[in-house]
Parts: structure tokens; sequence; C-alpha cells
């Protein structure tokens, strides 16, 4: 097969993890910067450009779309699609997943648990917004944010109500959970790819630290998933319709809580972490679903 990777950056190790595990396996794999994709579309015809000639010959592509470039990544990723080029993650997945909000609310209507969240506009509506939540501790975190970034603890409701304020002043998207205290800064990752967790990995917040991001100085170790998380896992990929994602989940008292879902789940990681090769894994999936003619889950 004929594999581009769609990376900003080719020498991150996601990306060079992806492009061995390719070669490996007797595939072409070629890194491609989304950002230098340029495009032609005309009634029925579409054509992908890439330094000067026109791409040709792809059967897929993985893409690792990073947040600061949703739009024009996911705008990318659609013409592959529109050429018939087999992606894991379909745009329409991608951008679902970028938004916390309606990944909730698309998952809650499956009947998937969740910290309970509220969310609003208008100032006037603070107070009942939080009183809907019950009592603080609450988390305020950034609709599109990542690797935790955005995301804080409240531990008053006047900090609560001070920092809503803030962000509506930044005209920033934002939601409010109620804070999972029996959690104790760790959450689960769950690696899906092709319908299956492939490997999992446990993430402990340093001390005095919530937010269990790698970025943030979170430990990594392997974990074991009990069988309902490891559903939770698959369901919320399917329901967003990722062939490839990072569901997190945190460990509360009434069971596991999606928190969210990653569309480009970083590789170094959970790697390191299980010992297995989830680049591999991504890529006999890719085969079997280019083999099969399998689109990617609908997602719903
Ligand atoms: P990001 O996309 O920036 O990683 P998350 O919503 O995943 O944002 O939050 C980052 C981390 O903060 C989570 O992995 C988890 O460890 C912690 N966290 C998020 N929401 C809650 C919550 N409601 N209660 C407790 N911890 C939370
Ligand atoms: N980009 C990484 C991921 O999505 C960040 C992981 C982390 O910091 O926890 O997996």
């Amino acid at each position: 097969m004929k594999i581009a990777i769609l990376s900003r950056n080719a020498r991150l190790y996601s990306t060079v993890r992806l492009v061995e595990a390719a070669r490996a396996r007797g595939h072409s794999a070629r890194v491609l910067d989304p950002l230098r994709c340029y495009m032609r579309i005309s009634a029925g015809k579409f054509e992908m450009h890439y330094k000067g000639r026109v791409l040709r010959g792809v059967d897929a592509v993985i893409p690792r779309i990073g947040a600061s470039i949703t739009f024009y990544g996911t705008a990318v990723v659609r013409q592959f699609e529109m050429m018939g080029v087999h992606t894991p993650n379909s745009s329409d997945a991608i951008l679902r997943a970028r938004d916390k909000l309606r990944t909730l609310q698309l998952l809650a209507r499956e009947g998937i648990d969740l910290p309970t969240t509220v969310f609003g506009d208008n100032p006037d509506d603070t107070v009942d917004l939080l009183a809907m939540l019950g009592d603080p501790p609450h988390v305020i975190k950034l609709n599109e944010g990542a690797q935790g970034q955005g995301v804080l603890l409240a531990e008053k409701r006047s900090a609560a109500q001070g920092m809503i304020e803030a962000f509506r002043s930044l005209y920033a998207n934002f939601l409010v959970q109620e804070f999972i205290r029996e959690a104790k800064g760790a959450d689960l990752r769950c690696f899906v790819v092709g319908g299956k967790v492939v490997a999992a990995m446990q993430r402990q917040a340093p001390d005095g630290e919530f937010r269990a991001n790698l970025h943030r100085g979170a430990k990594a170790s392997p974990v074991e998933l009990n069988p309902i998380e490891e559903q939770t896992a698959i369901r919320a990929a399917r329901l967003l319709g990722l062939g490839v994602a990072g569901v997190d989940l945190l460990r509360s008292s009434r069971g596991p809580l999606v928190v969210e879902v990653n569309s480009s789940p970083g590789l170094e990681g959970i790697e390191g972490a299980s010992g297995i090769d989830v680049a591999a894994k991504i890529v006999r999936s890719l085969e079997r679903a280019v083999q099969q003619r399998k689109p990617p889950p609908k997602g719903r």
C-alpha cells in the first residue's frame, strides 16, 4: 500500500513510529505536511497537490491533525475522502472529537457516563449554572483545549465565577463539570484501534496537580482495564466514528466516566508504558480496512 501520514512534523515520535511500522510491513510511507497539501475541486473531480506535484495512488492516510490546524487539516482529510482514499478517522469524526461539548452530548445520548457538565453563554445565568452542578469544587475547561491547557480547578464558588468571567472576557468557549475527586489525579488512556482496545495506561498527576496529562508531568504505568472500562472506551470511539482514538476515562465511585476522546492520540507514552507496538496495530488495522474496502465507522 501507499500510505500517507498527515503530520506537521516528520520528526515527532508518533510520526516516526507510524512510518517505521508501515515500512516494516512492506508499505510505502510518506509524511505529508497537511498545510502544504493544496487542492483542486471541480464537478466530480478532486485533486490533491503537494510541492508542485499531483498526488496519485495513495491508498490510505493516517491523519494527525493538531488542534491549531483543525479547519485546514480536516479540509485536507475530507479531500482525500472525496478521492476515495481510506482514512481510519474521517474529517467529521475528527471535528466531533475536537469539540468536547459535542463529544459529551453524543456519548450521553447513548447512556455513556461522564462528569456532569453544564454550559451557558450569558453572565446572568452563571449563578444558576453553578447551582445546577451542586457544591464545589468545579472543573472549568476550554471546549477545545488540549494537553490540560485551560483546565482549571475551582475550590470555591467565587473562584469558579471569576474563572468563568475570565474565559468569557476572552470569548472562549468553556464548560463546567463536577470534580471527580475519587480519581485522585489519575486517568486511564485507552488506545482504541479498529474497534478494540489495543493498549492502555494509567496516568498519575504529580502531587498537587489534578490533571493527568503527560505534558504536565504525569507518570504513565501499565494498567488492566476491567470489562466495563474496555467496553466504554470501544463504544465511545465507535459513537464518534473514530477508527483510531485515545479515550480518557476517570475511575469514579459510579464507574468509568469519559472525559475526552482524542483523535490523534500520541504513541510515545502508550508504547513506553504498555510495551505494545501500537503503531503496528494501526498499520495492520489499516491493511484490513483497505483490503475489505471497509469505510471508517460512521459515528452518530
Ligand atoms: P485536555 O483535552 O486538555 O487533556 P481534559 O478534559 O482531558 O483536557 O482534562 C485534562 C485532565 O484533567 C484529565 O485527563 C483528568 O486527569 C483531569 N480532569 C478533567 N476533568 C476532570 C473532572 N471533571 N474531574 C477530575 N479530573 C478531571
Ligand atoms: N498529545 C498527547 C495525546 O493526546 C498528549 C497526552 C498527554 O499529555 O497526556 O495523547
